[in-house]
């Protein structure tokens, strides 16, 4: 049983040179417990998705097709059908969400603690005692010391302050979170620091993640399953190791070329050439063409099909078929 299955899924974005083709025809579903990477460059498409699931756009972005289905605990969710007052339940109790920049996430004028207090006493019938008995516990499980409790978002270095926006995320247990490039602004010591301490919580809670960076060597280590987009589409999607191991799609070699791995022998980077597509007007064909070293003729005229080249291992490119 899958915890999220999306379907199809299109949003654009209404602009005066036309639409923004952002998502186009996305389709991919994640188990209970299970941790997701989407990776691809920004504009992609990756932080749309994340903001059609949790219902966050807004105009000029419009969903223009497809479904997303939320079942947990024997109960299925329409997310796209839903009520306001419905996305107010499933916003932190279903499916909870850490941004990039936690400054976003928080108040600035409010103390950290009465932000957590807040979104429990929001949620659930509790006394605020509980409220704060439940936020220390919180501090405590991200490794936040009681005394910062009382500190203004300002007054925290910016790795202690994602750890409070992911204690937030973890206030009510909800089964799925979403994050969203969530130690890009931070130091490589403290992002892995963080990353291991989600991944240690994942094991302890049981939570599923669906897990957005552009840094591709960083999701290989910290997922299950990828799937790679570019220019709105998935292109290729497989278990992490098979991506790290044996990458098929060009643009999912060139983005491993881009990062230098965590682990192994240092790697001459080459990166990709060119940039990525205008989306009013995505190419003809595979919309990788311009930029792929390994174009053919039909690459420019023919989409090539999103299909299963190795049990389950995806990719849309002519090369496999
Ligand atoms: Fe490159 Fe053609 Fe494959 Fe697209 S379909 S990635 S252009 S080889």
């Amino acid at each position: 049983m899958q915890l999220l299955d999306i379907q199809d899924l299109h949003v654009r974005y209404i602009t005066p040179r036309g639409p923004v083709r952002a998502v186009d025809g996305v389709s991919i579903s994640i188990a209970a417990g299970e941790i997701f990477g989407l990776a691809g460059e920004s504009g992609s498409g990756k932080s749309t998705i994340a903001h059609a699931i949790m219902r966050l756009l807004r105009p000029p972005a419009i969903i223009t097709g497809g479904s997303i289905q939320f079942q947990h605990n024997g109960q299925s969710k329409d997310i796209l059908e839903m009520s306001d007052s419905d996305l107010n339940q499933f916003r932190w109790q279903d499916v909870s969400m850490v941004f990039q920049s936690a400054m976003n996430s928080l108040n600035p004028v409010m103390r950290v603690r009465d932000q957590i207090i807040d979104v429990l006493m929001a949620h659930q019938p509790i006394s605020r005692k509980e409220a704060i008995e439940r936020t220390e516990t919180l501090f405590n499980i991200v490794g936040i010391e009681k005394q910062r409790l009382d500190a203004y978002p300002h007054e925290l270095s910016g790795g202690m302050r994602q750890r409070v926006v992911i204690a937030m995320a973890l206030a009510l247990n909800p089964p799925l979170m979403i994050m969203d490039e969530p130690t890009t602004a931070l130091d490589v010591v403290v992002q892995r620091d963080i990353l291991q301490q989600i991944e240690a919580l994942k094991h302890k809670f049981g939570f599923a993640i669906l897990f957005i960076t552009h840094d591709l060597s960083l999701m290989v280590e910290f997922s299950d399953r990828i799937g790679i987009m570019y220019a709105g589409e998935i292109v290729e999607l497989a278990q992490a190791q098979a991506i790290f191991n044996r990458p098929l799609h060009p643009y999912t070699q060139g983005l491993l070329n881009s990062f230098p791995p965590l682990l192994g022998p240092k790697v001459k980077l080459t990166g990709i050439s060119g940039a990525p597509p205008d989306m009013t007007r995505p190419p003809k064909g595979c919309r990788f063409h311009p930029r792929c070293a390994k174009a053919m003729a039909a690459c420019s005229h023919s989409a090539p099909k999103f299909r299963e080249i190795e049990p389950n291992h995806f990719v849309a490119c002519h090369l496999y078929e």
